[in-house]
Protein backbone atom coordinates (compact mmCIF):
# COMPACT_ATOMS: atom_id res chain seq x y z
CA UNK A 1 0.00 0.00 0.00
CA UNK A 2 1.09 3.90 -0.71
CA UNK A 3 0.00 5.86 2.31
CA UNK A 4 -0.25 9.91 2.40
CA UNK A 5 0.13 11.40 5.99
CA UNK A 6 -0.44 15.10 6.70
CA UNK A 7 1.58 17.03 8.80
CA UNK A 8 5.08 17.52 10.08
CA UNK A 9 5.92 16.60 13.67
CA UNK A 10 6.79 14.29 16.42
CA UNK A 11 3.24 12.50 16.07
CA UNK A 12 3.56 12.38 12.22
CA UNK A 13 7.16 10.59 12.38
CA UNK A 14 5.90 7.85 14.89
CA UNK A 15 3.54 6.88 12.25
CA UNK A 16 5.31 6.88 9.77
CA UNK A 17 8.08 5.18 11.48
CA UNK A 18 5.22 2.48 12.99
CA UNK A 19 3.67 2.24 9.65
CA UNK A 20 7.44 1.39 8.03
CA UNK A 21 7.10 -1.69 9.27
CA UNK A 22 4.52 -3.26 7.81
CA UNK A 23 4.78 -5.50 5.47
CA UNK A 24 1.57 -4.07 3.15
CA UNK A 25 2.94 -0.68 3.36
CA UNK A 26 5.15 0.36 0.13
CA UNK A 27 5.72 3.56 0.45
CA UNK A 28 5.02 6.63 2.89
CA UNK A 29 4.33 10.18 1.63
CA UNK A 30 4.28 12.80 4.01
CA UNK A 31 3.45 16.06 3.54
CA UNK A 32 5.15 18.20 4.96
CA UNK A 33 7.13 15.82 7.04
CA UNK A 34 10.24 17.17 9.19
CA UNK A 35 13.80 15.83 8.56
CA UNK A 36 13.19 12.64 10.90
CA UNK A 37 10.65 11.45 8.25
CA UNK A 38 12.83 12.34 5.54
CA UNK A 39 15.40 9.63 6.76
CA UNK A 40 12.57 7.28 7.69
CA UNK A 41 12.56 4.06 6.10
CA UNK A 42 10.62 3.81 3.27
CA UNK A 43 9.41 7.27 3.42
CA UNK A 44 9.52 10.48 1.21
CA UNK A 45 8.77 13.83 2.40
CA UNK A 46 6.20 16.10 -0.12
CA UNK A 47 5.73 19.85 0.14
CA UNK A 48 2.37 20.40 -1.46
CA UNK A 49 -0.15 23.35 0.18
CA UNK A 50 -2.41 21.56 2.54
CA UNK A 51 -5.37 24.14 2.22
CA UNK A 52 -8.92 23.27 1.44
CA UNK A 53 -9.85 22.18 -1.24
CA UNK A 54 -6.34 20.51 -0.83
CA UNK A 55 -6.67 20.68 -4.82
CA UNK A 56 -2.62 19.85 -5.34
CA UNK A 57 -2.73 16.72 -2.73
CA UNK A 58 -5.65 15.00 -4.16
CA UNK A 59 -3.90 14.76 -7.92
CA UNK A 60 -0.71 13.33 -6.38
CA UNK A 61 -2.90 11.08 -4.62
CA UNK A 62 -4.63 9.73 -7.49
CA UNK A 63 -1.26 10.12 -9.67
CA UNK A 64 0.52 8.48 -6.82
CA UNK A 65 -1.90 5.55 -6.32
CA UNK A 66 -2.43 6.36 -3.00
CA UNK A 67 -4.57 3.68 -0.92
CA UNK A 68 -5.06 5.65 2.51
CA UNK A 69 -4.91 9.11 3.60
CA UNK A 70 -4.12 9.76 7.45
CA UNK A 71 -4.47 13.35 8.81
CA UNK A 72 -2.43 13.89 11.70
CA UNK A 73 -3.81 17.34 12.85
CA UNK A 74 -7.48 18.47 13.63
CA UNK A 75 -7.20 21.55 10.88
CA UNK A 76 -8.02 19.80 7.82
CA UNK A 77 -10.48 17.01 9.70
CA UNK A 78 -12.50 19.67 10.31
CA UNK A 79 -12.72 21.50 6.92
CA UNK A 80 -13.33 18.35 5.34
CA UNK A 81 -10.35 17.04 3.71
CA UNK A 82 -11.63 13.63 4.42
CA UNK A 83 -14.81 14.12 1.51
CA UNK A 84 -11.95 15.47 -0.79
CA UNK A 85 -10.20 12.39 -1.15
CA UNK A 86 -13.70 10.08 -0.65
CA UNK A 87 -14.64 12.24 -3.79
CA UNK A 88 -11.92 10.09 -5.76
CA UNK A 89 -12.48 7.20 -4.35
CA UNK A 90 -9.46 7.36 -1.92
CA UNK A 91 -10.46 6.30 2.04
CA UNK A 92 -9.15 8.29 4.83
CA UNK A 93 -8.60 7.16 7.99
CA UNK A 94 -10.14 9.91 9.82
CA UNK A 95 -13.54 11.46 10.40
CA UNK A 96 -15.69 13.29 8.07
CA UNK A 97 -16.14 17.23 8.66
CA UNK A 98 -19.41 16.42 10.12
CA UNK A 99 -18.21 13.91 12.63
CA UNK A 100 -14.98 16.16 13.20
CA UNK A 101 -17.25 18.77 14.60
CA UNK A 102 -17.01 16.61 18.55
CA UNK A 103 -13.34 18.42 18.30
CA UNK A 104 -14.02 22.02 16.09
CA UNK A 105 -16.89 22.76 18.22
CA UNK A 106 -17.23 22.44 22.42
CA UNK A 107 -20.90 23.54 22.20
CA UNK A 108 -21.81 20.51 19.98
CA UNK A 109 -19.84 18.07 21.44
CA UNK A 110 -21.05 19.31 24.85
CA UNK A 111 -24.70 18.73 23.97
CA UNK A 112 -23.74 15.88 22.36
CA UNK A 113 -22.54 14.38 25.20
CA UNK A 114 -26.18 15.70 27.47
CA UNK A 115 -28.15 13.76 24.68
CA UNK A 116 -26.31 10.61 25.35
CA UNK A 117 -26.00 11.00 28.73
CA UNK A 118 -21.93 10.80 28.60
CA UNK A 119 -20.60 11.96 32.11
CA UNK A 120 -19.10 15.27 31.30
CA UNK A 121 -19.02 18.53 33.39
CA UNK A 122 -22.29 20.30 33.88
CA UNK A 123 -22.37 23.33 31.46
CA UNK A 124 -24.14 25.83 29.28
CA UNK A 125 -23.54 27.54 26.56
CA UNK A 126 -23.92 30.77 24.81
CA UNK A 127 -23.49 32.82 21.81
CA UNK A 128 -21.50 36.32 21.83
CA UNK A 129 -24.91 37.86 21.69
CA UNK A 130 -26.20 36.68 25.10
CA UNK A 131 -22.94 38.45 27.23
CA UNK A 132 -25.84 39.29 29.87
CA UNK A 133 -26.94 35.77 30.03
CA UNK A 134 -23.56 34.70 30.46
CA UNK A 135 -22.81 36.99 33.30
CA UNK A 136 -25.89 36.11 35.03
CA UNK A 137 -24.54 32.40 34.77
CA UNK A 138 -21.39 32.99 36.42
CA UNK A 139 -22.92 35.37 38.94
CA UNK A 140 -25.48 32.84 40.41
CA UNK A 141 -24.13 29.31 39.67
CA UNK A 142 -23.15 27.07 42.38
CA UNK A 143 -19.42 26.09 41.73
CA UNK A 144 -16.67 27.13 40.35
CA UNK A 145 -16.22 27.38 36.26
CA UNK A 146 -14.47 26.94 33.42
CA UNK A 147 -14.77 28.80 30.54
CA UNK A 148 -13.96 27.44 26.74
CA UNK A 149 -13.88 29.42 23.34
CA UNK A 150 -16.49 26.90 21.57
CA UNK A 151 -14.24 26.71 18.26
CA UNK A 152 -11.00 25.67 17.71
CA UNK A 153 -7.97 27.82 19.35
CA UNK A 154 -5.39 25.52 19.00
CA UNK A 155 -5.37 23.58 22.57
CA UNK A 156 -5.31 27.49 24.55
CA UNK A 157 -8.67 28.57 23.95
CA UNK A 158 -9.75 27.11 27.75
CA UNK A 159 -9.37 29.67 30.92
CA UNK A 160 -9.52 28.78 34.27
CA UNK A 161 -10.45 31.48 36.67
CA UNK A 162 -9.77 31.23 40.03
CA UNK A 163 -12.83 33.68 41.66
CA UNK A 164 -15.99 34.74 39.99
CA UNK A 165 -14.32 38.53 39.30
CA UNK A 166 -11.99 36.55 37.70
CA UNK A 167 -14.69 34.92 35.88
CA UNK A 168 -16.55 37.74 34.80
CA UNK A 169 -13.08 39.50 33.12
CA UNK A 170 -12.56 36.23 31.46
CA UNK A 171 -16.21 36.43 30.04
CA UNK A 172 -15.32 39.77 28.82
CA UNK A 173 -12.01 39.11 27.33
CA UNK A 174 -13.31 35.71 25.26
CA UNK A 175 -16.98 37.51 24.35
CA UNK A 176 -15.94 41.55 24.00
CA UNK A 177 -12.14 41.67 23.19
CA UNK A 178 -12.23 38.30 21.44
CA UNK A 179 -8.96 37.13 22.60
CA UNK A 180 -9.90 33.64 20.97
CA UNK A 181 -11.27 35.23 17.35
CA UNK A 182 -13.85 33.75 16.54
CA UNK A 183 -13.38 30.68 18.15
CA UNK A 184 -14.90 32.53 20.47
CA UNK A 185 -18.08 33.57 18.94
CA UNK A 186 -19.67 30.66 20.92
CA UNK A 187 -18.52 30.60 24.82
CA UNK A 188 -18.90 26.89 27.18
CA UNK A 189 -18.95 28.11 30.43
CA UNK A 190 -18.44 24.62 32.34
CA UNK A 191 -18.49 23.11 36.22
CA UNK A 192 -14.69 22.94 37.69
CA UNK A 193 -13.89 19.32 37.91
CA UNK A 194 -11.09 17.57 40.00
CA UNK A 195 -9.01 14.87 39.74
CA UNK A 196 -5.84 12.98 37.72
CA UNK A 197 -6.42 13.55 33.62
CA UNK A 198 -5.72 10.96 31.33
CA UNK A 199 -5.91 10.62 27.49
CA UNK A 200 -7.70 7.21 25.74
CA UNK A 201 -6.58 6.81 22.38
CA UNK A 202 -8.98 4.49 20.16
CA UNK A 203 -9.55 3.18 17.09
CA UNK A 204 -12.44 3.31 15.39
CA UNK A 205 -14.36 2.15 12.02
CA UNK A 206 -17.74 3.42 13.44
CA UNK A 207 -19.25 0.53 14.97
CA UNK A 208 -15.96 -1.42 16.79
CA UNK A 209 -13.73 1.03 19.11
CA UNK A 210 -10.68 -0.17 20.16
CA UNK A 211 -9.32 1.75 23.25
CA UNK A 212 -5.31 2.08 23.69
CA UNK A 213 -4.10 1.50 27.19
CA UNK A 214 -4.72 5.48 29.38
CA UNK A 215 -1.68 7.74 28.69
CA UNK A 216 -0.83 10.86 30.54
CA UNK A 217 0.35 14.04 29.31
CA UNK A 218 2.44 16.81 31.08
CA UNK A 219 1.20 20.31 29.68
CA UNK A 220 2.64 22.63 32.25
CA UNK A 221 6.40 23.84 31.12
CA UNK A 222 7.42 23.58 34.74
CA UNK A 223 7.98 20.53 36.89
CA UNK A 224 5.65 19.62 39.60
CA UNK A 225 3.35 20.64 36.76
CA UNK A 226 3.93 24.75 37.45
CA UNK A 227 4.38 27.51 34.87
CA UNK A 228 2.31 27.88 31.25
CA UNK A 229 0.45 24.91 29.64
CA UNK A 230 2.27 23.99 26.50
CA UNK A 231 1.80 21.36 23.87
CA UNK A 232 2.69 19.22 26.01
CA UNK A 233 6.80 18.10 27.53
CA UNK A 234 5.93 14.58 27.20
CA UNK A 235 3.18 11.39 27.74
CA UNK A 236 3.63 7.86 29.19
CA UNK A 237 1.33 4.63 29.28
CA UNK A 238 -0.23 2.79 30.93
CA UNK A 239 -1.17 5.08 33.38
CA UNK A 240 -2.00 3.44 36.29
CA UNK A 241 -3.96 5.91 37.98
CA UNK A 242 -6.44 4.18 34.86
CA UNK A 243 -7.47 0.54 36.36
CA UNK A 244 -8.99 -2.02 34.36
CA UNK A 245 -12.04 -0.63 36.37
CA UNK A 246 -11.73 2.59 35.59
CA UNK A 247 -11.12 1.48 31.73
CA UNK A 248 -14.26 -0.66 31.72
CA UNK A 249 -16.65 1.95 32.69
CA UNK A 250 -15.02 4.32 30.38
CA UNK A 251 -15.64 2.08 27.43
CA UNK A 252 -19.85 1.27 28.53
CA UNK A 253 -19.91 5.23 29.98
CA UNK A 254 -18.26 6.79 26.94
CA UNK A 255 -16.62 5.17 24.34
CA UNK A 256 -19.40 3.00 23.32
CA UNK A 257 -22.27 5.24 23.47
CA UNK A 258 -20.03 7.89 21.43
CA UNK A 259 -19.63 5.49 18.69
CA UNK A 260 -23.08 3.96 18.97
CA UNK A 261 -24.23 7.52 19.24
CA UNK A 262 -22.57 9.20 16.31
CA UNK A 263 -23.69 6.47 14.01
CA UNK A 264 -27.30 6.88 14.71
CA UNK A 265 -26.68 10.44 14.53
CA UNK A 266 -25.89 9.76 10.61
CA UNK A 267 -21.84 11.30 11.19
CA UNK A 268 -20.79 7.51 12.19
CA UNK A 269 -16.70 7.87 13.40
CA UNK A 270 -13.77 6.70 11.84
CA UNK A 271 -10.13 7.26 12.64
CA UNK A 272 -8.60 8.11 15.78
CA UNK A 273 -11.05 9.18 18.70
CA UNK A 274 -8.82 10.88 21.50
CA UNK A 275 -11.02 11.25 24.83
CA UNK A 276 -9.74 13.29 27.67
CA UNK A 277 -10.97 12.30 30.87
CA UNK A 278 -10.90 13.63 34.55
CA UNK A 279 -11.27 10.67 36.87
CA UNK A 280 -13.23 12.67 39.15
CA UNK A 281 -14.97 11.34 43.01
CA UNK A 282 -18.02 10.52 40.39
CA UNK A 283 -16.32 8.79 37.88
CA UNK A 284 -14.67 9.29 34.99
CA UNK A 285 -15.80 11.97 33.27
CA UNK A 286 -15.11 13.36 29.66
CA UNK A 287 -13.22 17.29 29.32
CA UNK A 288 -13.00 16.58 25.43
CA UNK A 289 -12.95 15.03 22.32
CA UNK A 290 -10.63 15.45 19.70
CA UNK A 291 -10.10 13.49 16.88
CA UNK A 292 -7.23 12.76 15.71
CA UNK A 293 -3.66 11.07 17.20
CA UNK A 294 -2.48 13.06 20.42
CA UNK A 295 1.18 14.46 20.84
CA UNK A 296 3.15 13.44 22.56
CA UNK A 297 0.70 10.61 23.57
CA UNK A 298 1.46 8.84 20.08
CA UNK A 299 5.04 9.15 20.20
CA UNK A 300 4.94 6.54 23.41
CA UNK A 301 1.54 4.47 22.03
CA UNK A 302 3.09 3.52 18.77
CA UNK A 303 6.02 2.30 20.66
CA UNK A 304 3.95 0.36 23.17
CA UNK A 305 1.85 -1.50 20.55
CA UNK A 306 3.11 -5.00 20.18
CA UNK A 307 5.15 -6.08 17.71
CA UNK A 308 3.01 -8.58 15.79
CA UNK A 309 0.04 -5.31 15.47
CA UNK A 310 0.29 -3.93 11.76
CA UNK A 311 -0.62 -0.59 11.88
CA UNK A 312 -1.75 -0.15 8.60
CA UNK A 313 -4.08 -2.91 8.33
CA UNK A 314 -5.70 -1.03 11.83
CA UNK A 315 -6.08 1.86 9.58
CA UNK A 316 -6.86 0.28 6.40
CA UNK A 317 -9.65 -2.20 8.70
CA UNK A 318 -11.18 1.24 10.46
CA UNK A 319 -11.13 2.84 7.23
CA UNK A 320 -12.80 -0.49 5.58
CA UNK A 321 -15.09 -1.17 8.21
CA UNK A 322 -13.91 -4.45 9.25
CA UNK A 323 -11.70 -3.50 12.74
CA UNK A 324 -12.91 -6.68 14.28
CA UNK A 325 -11.45 -8.65 12.21
CA UNK A 326 -7.92 -7.35 13.56
CA UNK A 327 -6.16 -8.25 16.60
CA UNK A 328 -4.39 -4.96 18.89
CA UNK A 329 -2.23 -5.96 21.41
CA UNK A 330 0.00 -3.81 23.69
CA UNK A 331 3.61 -4.65 25.14
CA UNK A 332 3.54 -5.65 28.43
CA UNK A 333 5.51 -2.83 29.73
CA UNK A 334 5.80 1.05 29.84
CA UNK A 335 6.17 3.70 27.05
CA UNK A 336 7.18 6.92 27.48
CA UNK A 337 7.93 10.23 25.16
CA UNK A 338 10.10 13.48 26.76
CA UNK A 339 9.74 16.31 24.57
CA UNK A 340 13.00 17.93 24.48
CA UNK A 341 12.14 22.07 24.01
CA UNK A 342 13.79 25.45 22.54
CA UNK A 343 14.34 27.37 26.02
CA UNK A 344 12.20 30.15 26.39
CA UNK A 345 9.47 28.09 24.98
CA UNK A 346 5.83 28.05 25.72
CA UNK A 347 7.25 31.98 25.53
CA UNK A 348 9.36 33.59 22.93
CA UNK A 349 12.38 31.28 21.52
CA UNK A 350 15.11 31.33 19.01
CA UNK A 351 15.06 28.78 15.90
CA UNK A 352 17.67 27.43 13.88
CA UNK A 353 20.46 26.52 16.58
CA UNK A 354 22.42 24.18 15.38
CA UNK A 355 21.31 20.14 17.17
CA UNK A 356 24.35 17.18 17.23
CA UNK A 357 22.40 13.71 18.14
CA UNK A 358 25.35 11.56 19.69
CA UNK A 359 24.70 7.82 20.39
CA UNK A 360 21.95 7.11 21.92
CA UNK A 361 20.83 3.44 23.07
CA UNK A 362 19.20 1.24 20.79
CA UNK A 363 15.98 0.82 22.01
CA UNK A 364 15.20 4.59 22.30
CA UNK A 365 13.40 6.58 19.17
CA UNK A 366 14.29 10.14 18.61
CA UNK A 367 11.01 11.30 17.11
CA UNK A 368 11.93 14.96 15.20
CA UNK A 369 9.04 17.27 16.01
CA UNK A 370 10.15 20.98 15.26
CA UNK A 371 13.35 20.93 13.30
CA UNK A 372 14.65 21.72 9.84
CA UNK A 373 17.29 21.54 7.69
CA UNK A 374 20.19 24.06 7.35
CA UNK A 375 22.55 23.00 4.62
CA UNK A 376 24.06 19.83 6.21
CA UNK A 377 22.97 20.72 9.44
CA UNK A 378 20.36 19.60 11.89
CA UNK A 379 18.64 22.82 13.40
CA UNK A 380 16.34 23.62 16.05
CA UNK A 381 12.59 25.05 14.41
CA UNK A 382 10.05 24.99 16.76
CA UNK A 383 9.11 25.21 19.98
CA UNK A 384 8.81 21.36 20.62
CA UNK A 385 11.82 20.02 19.41
CA UNK A 386 12.52 16.21 19.49
CA UNK A 387 10.70 13.47 21.31
CA UNK A 388 12.99 11.36 22.67
CA UNK A 389 11.04 7.93 23.41
CA UNK A 390 11.29 4.49 24.58
CA UNK A 391 9.28 1.41 25.86
CA UNK A 392 11.03 -1.24 28.21
CA UNK A 393 9.62 -3.93 30.47
CA UNK A 394 9.16 -1.00 33.68
CA UNK A 395 8.47 2.51 33.89
CA UNK A 396 11.90 2.96 36.01
CA UNK A 397 13.89 1.30 32.46
CA UNK A 398 12.00 2.97 29.96
CA UNK A 399 12.78 6.67 31.95
CA UNK A 400 16.50 5.88 32.36
CA UNK A 401 16.94 4.81 28.60
CA UNK A 402 14.97 8.41 27.81
CA UNK A 403 16.83 10.44 29.88
CA UNK A 404 20.24 8.57 29.09
CA UNK A 405 19.55 9.38 25.41
CA UNK A 406 18.44 13.21 26.73
CA UNK A 407 22.42 13.35 27.52
CA UNK A 408 23.28 12.79 24.02
CA UNK A 409 21.65 15.59 22.60
CA UNK A 410 22.29 19.05 22.42
CA UNK A 411 21.12 22.51 21.14
CA UNK A 412 21.75 25.79 22.31
CA UNK A 413 18.69 26.48 25.05
CA UNK A 414 17.97 22.60 25.52
CA UNK A 415 15.46 22.19 28.01
CA UNK A 416 12.94 19.11 29.34
CA UNK A 417 11.24 17.89 32.53
CA UNK A 418 13.04 15.55 34.71
CA UNK A 419 9.56 14.47 35.87
CA UNK A 420 7.66 12.67 33.17
CA UNK A 421 5.75 9.97 35.03
CA UNK A 422 6.38 11.14 38.17
CA UNK A 423 2.72 10.26 39.24
CA UNK A 424 3.12 6.60 37.97
CA UNK A 425 6.49 6.43 40.01
CA UNK A 426 4.63 7.65 43.51
CA UNK A 427 1.65 5.65 42.89
CA UNK A 428 0.64 2.72 45.36
CA UNK A 429 1.70 -0.71 43.29
CA UNK A 430 -1.27 -2.39 42.62
P1 LIG B 1 -6.15 20.49 24.32
O1 LIG B 1 -6.68 20.16 22.97
O2 LIG B 1 -4.80 21.14 24.32
O3 LIG B 1 -6.20 19.32 25.28
P2 LIG B 1 -8.42 22.25 24.58
O4 LIG B 1 -8.20 23.69 24.39
O5 LIG B 1 -9.10 21.51 23.51
O6 LIG B 1 -7.07 21.56 24.99
P3 LIG B 1 -9.69 21.08 26.96
O7 LIG B 1 -8.96 19.81 26.83
O8 LIG B 1 -11.17 21.06 27.00
O9 LIG B 1 -9.26 22.18 25.91
O10 LIG B 1 -9.14 21.77 28.28
C1 LIG B 1 -7.76 22.00 28.45
C2 LIG B 1 -7.39 21.69 29.87
O11 LIG B 1 -8.14 22.48 30.78
C3 LIG B 1 -7.67 20.24 30.27
O12 LIG B 1 -6.62 19.40 29.93
C4 LIG B 1 -7.90 20.37 31.76
O13 LIG B 1 -6.65 20.35 32.45
C5 LIG B 1 -8.50 21.72 31.92
N1 LIG B 1 -9.96 21.61 32.00
C6 LIG B 1 -10.82 21.60 30.98
N2 LIG B 1 -12.09 21.47 31.40
C7 LIG B 1 -12.04 21.38 32.74
C8 LIG B 1 -13.02 21.24 33.78
N3 LIG B 1 -14.32 21.17 33.51
N4 LIG B 1 -12.58 21.20 35.05
C9 LIG B 1 -11.26 21.28 35.34
N5 LIG B 1 -10.30 21.43 34.42
C10 LIG B 1 -10.67 21.48 33.13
Amino acid sequence: AQILILGGGGREHALAWRLAQSNLVNRIHVCPGNPGTAISPKTTNIDLPVIHPYTQLVQYAVDNQINLVVPGPEDPLVHGVEKCFRNVGIPVFGPTQLAARMEGSKAFSKQFMHRHAIPTAKFKTFSSSQLQDAIHYVQTCAHPVVLKASGLAGGKGVLIPSSTEEALQGLRSIMVENVFGAAGDEVVIEELLQGPEISVLAFSDGYTIVPLPAAQDHKRIGEGDTGLNTGGMGAYAPAPVATPDIMHRIMTETLRPTIDGMRKEGFPFVGLLFTGFMLTADGPKVLEYNVRFGDPETEALMMLLSENVDLAQVLLACAERHLDSVQITTRPGFSVSVILVSGGYPGTYDKGKRIEVGDVPSDVVVFHCGTSMNGNDLVTSGGRVMAVTCCAPTLEQALAQVYTAIDKISFEGKFYRRDIAHRALSAPTQ
